[in-house]
């Protein structure tokens, strides 16, 4: 598991896609409230141990909604 993980702070994000876009090995998706991809989007971690902690997410979401957070021991 990687040192910090994507905190995304969902109420915030736009979904506008570009964290997913620029994460190397492609572990954030969008997902959508509604069925078929219809609906508000939001980005979502849905591989956390593929994560590699590189923060480029982070640092490319024009609005400031992700933070690097050290992930709780499980
Ligand atoms: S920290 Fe890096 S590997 Fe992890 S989700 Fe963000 S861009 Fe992808
Ligand atoms: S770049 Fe930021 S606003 Fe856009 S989908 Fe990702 S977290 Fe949401």
């Amino acid at each position: 598991m990687a040192k910090a993980l994507p905190a995304i702070d969902s109420a915030r994000c736009t979904g506008c896609g570009r964290c997913v876009a620029s994460c190397p090995p492609h572990v954030l998706w969008l997902d959508a409230d509604g069925p078929n991809g219809m609906g508000r989007k939001r980005s979502v971690l849905h591989d956390a141990p593929g994560c590699t902690g590189c923060a480029i997410c982070a640092t490319t979401c024009p609005f400031d909604v992700i933070s690097m957070v050290e992930p709780i021991a499980r």
